[in-house]
This record gives structure tokens, C-alpha cells and sequence, in this order.
């Protein structure tokens, strides 16, 4: 009972003080089993009657407790305590020689822990509800957090620690060998210059505004990260690199002719510079990543707004 009223109503955490005093109960108890082995039957069912008065009176404050720190389904708890309590009450009047020795002061333990069971297995579901609706919160707070730890979070986009990640997956992977990888290197021009130009935060806008463009272009299963500061990279899965090359050209010339306008109404258009590769069959993460960074090189030499492929 100690045990179950513990562990029920978690008093180590909603009533500190009531689970010291129950576990303290543990001795008193163990001293009527050393007693009733001994057959002390006279002293055994005295120490019993003050043993069971304590724990009921102990039970249900450790209820209340409990249900003030707000831990509900004590309140079904109690209730199946009144009726233990009651029928312990009357066995202990009737054990003392306060009330009489019938048959209803016999049975009543009986009949009240008939009805404590039943209202206890409400209580019980409605413990197994809350830990299920803990354990979904968790569950959910886990996949937010687990988002979070991948996404940049002024852009949205994965970040470069899932890039590095995704393509030391996809690199160690069977299937690569297969089905065609390609990856795109995407670099703003002259960003700095528009920083100068229109402050920092406008800058900010400006990335959001092309990280937006950029979810809209791509695929579902294509992966796009931001890679540092104005360098987005995206990794294409099943494309090859006429088809890689196709997207990039796509969105290099949707951002030249789409303008951004700042908060001053001032409408912009920036250009960007591309490199593009596709997966070699030795390549690492950084072998992949530097053709890419070569090609966009060569873009930015070439006179920028303009993509170049590196095979
Ligand atoms: P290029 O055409 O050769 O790429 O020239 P660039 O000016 O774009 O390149 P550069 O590398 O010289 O400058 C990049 C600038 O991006 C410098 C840095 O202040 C700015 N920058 C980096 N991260 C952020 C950011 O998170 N927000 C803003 N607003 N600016 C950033
Ligand atoms: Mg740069
Ligand atoms: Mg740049």
C-alpha cells in the first residue's frame, strides 16, 4: 500500500514531507510482520489498529498535497480513499471495542475496498491518460528542437551542419553509385556593397527574401541550405547535371528580374553567381564541395550573375 501510494501520487515530486513520513511507515510495518511471526496475536492487531489509523490519515493529507501541486488525478485517488477510509475507520472502532462486533462492521473493510477498487481503476486511467499526453508533449518538443538544431534561423533553411551531415550520408550511401547527385553553390554578388548601401538589417530582409525565392524553385526532395553568410548550397537528389544545371539557371534569372523592395519602398534587383557539380564516384564531402566552390569561382571571375558547371 506504502508502495502504491507513492508511486501513484509520484510524492517525491507533488508532496516531498508525505513521502518521507510514508516511507517511514515501512517500520512500523515491518515490526507487526516480526510479530505476527512470533504469533504476538493481542499485541500484533492493537499496533495494526494505531498502524492503519496513521497510514489512513497519512494517505489521504498526502492526497490533498498532492492534488494543491496539481497533480489531478488525485482527485479520483481521494475519493476511492474516503471509502477506505470509512470502512478502516469502523474496522478500527469496532478492533478498539468502540463500535460493536456485526457482521456490517466485519464486512465493511471488505466493502470498501471493493468500492476504493473501482474507483481507484478511474483513477488509474486517468494517471495512464496524463503520462500518455506527457509523453506526446515530449515527443512533440523533441521533433521542434530536433528541427530547430537543423534550420538557420534567419532564413529557415537547413543549416550547414545538416548540409555536412545529409552529404556525408548521402556519400557513404550504396545507391549513389546509382542514381545521379548533383549540388549547386549559390553565392550573392556584391552583398557587401548592398550592406553598405541599405544597413545590415536590410541585408537580412534581402536573404530572407532570396531564401524564400529559393524553397519556392526547389523540389520537394531537393535539400537547401544556407552555407555561411550569403552562400546558399543545394543538394539535388536523382539529378544529374543537365537537369541541376536547368534549376540553377531557373533561379539565377528569376532573382535578376525579380526586384526586393526595402522598407523605404526602394525596389532592387541583385544578381547572383552559381556553381554547379554533380558526385564523382571518389569523391568526399570537401572534394564534392570544393568543385562546386571552383565552379562559382569561375562564375564570379566570368563577370558574375551567371552559373558555371564543373565536372
Ligand atoms: P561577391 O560578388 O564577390 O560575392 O561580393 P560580396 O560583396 O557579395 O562578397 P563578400 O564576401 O565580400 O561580402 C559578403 C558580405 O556578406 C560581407 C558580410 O558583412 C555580409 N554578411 C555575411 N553574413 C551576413 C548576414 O547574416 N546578414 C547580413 N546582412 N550580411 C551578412
Ligand atoms: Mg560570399
Ligand atoms: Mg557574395
Amino acid at each position: 500500500m506504502i508502495s502504491f501510494v507513492v508511486s501513484f501520487l509520484n510524492l517525491r515530486r507533488y508532496a516531498p514531507i508525505h513521502y518521507k513520513l510514508m516511507l517511514s511507515m515501512t517500520i512500523p510495518v515491518l515490526v507487526i510482520f516480526v510479530l505476527a511471526i512470533f504469533q504476538q496475536r493481542f499485541i500484533t492487531n492493537t499496533v495494526l489498529y494505531y498502524i492503519v489509523l496513521v497510514l489512513d490519515i497519512l494517505i489521504f493529507t498526502a492526497g490533498i498535497a498532492a492534488l494543491h501541486s496539481g497533480f489531478t488525478p488525485a482527485k479520483y485517488f481521494l475519493l476511492a480513499w474516503i471509502f477506505v477510509l470509512g470502512s478502516a475507520m469502523i474496522f478500527v472502532f469496532r478492533g478498539l471495542g468502540i463500535l460493536p462486533q456485526t457482521p456490517a462492521t466485519y464486512y465493511a473493510i471488505f466493502i470498501g475496498s471493493a468500492i476504493e477498487s473501482i474507483v481507484l481503476s478511474f483513477a488509474l486511467g486517468n494517471r495512464i491518460k496524463l503520462i500518455r499526453e506527457e509523453s506526446e508533449e515530449l515527443k512533440r518538443k523533441e521533433i521542434e528542437l530536433e528541427k530547430l538544431s537543423v534550420t538557420d534561423s534567419l532564413t529557415g533553411l537547413y543549416n550547414k551542419r545538416y548540409m555536412n551531415k545529409t552529404l556525408s550520408e548521402i556519400i557513404t550511401q550504396k545507391s549513389r553509385d546509382t542514381h545521379p547527385i548533383s549540388l549547386i553553390m549559390i553565392d550573392l554578388d556584391y552583398f557587401k556593397r548592398f550592406n553598405d548601401m541599405y544597413g545590415h538589417i536590410e541585408g537580412d530582409m534581402l536573404l530572407s527574401f532570396f531564401s524564400s525565392m529559393l524553397k519556392t524553385m526547389t523540389r520537394n526532395n531537393d535539400i537547401p541550405c544556407r552555407y555561411g553568410g550569403e552562400e546558399f548550397v543545394v543538394i539535388l537528389l536523382n539529378t544529374d547535371i543537365k537537369e541541376a544545371t536547368f534549376i540553377a539557371e531557373r533561379l539565377r534569372t528569376r532573382f535578376a528580374q525579380t526586384a526586393f523592395e526595402t522598407r523605404s519602398g526602394e525596389k532592387i534587383t541583385v544578381t547572383l553567381s552559381a556553381g554547379i557539380t554533380t558526385l564523382r564516384p571518389h569523391d568526399t564531402t570537401e572534394t564534392f564541395l570544393k568543385r562546386a566552390d571552383a565552379a562559382l569561382y569561375r562564375a564570379k571571375e566570368g563577370g558574375r550573375n551567371r552559373c558555371q558547371v564543373e565536372m
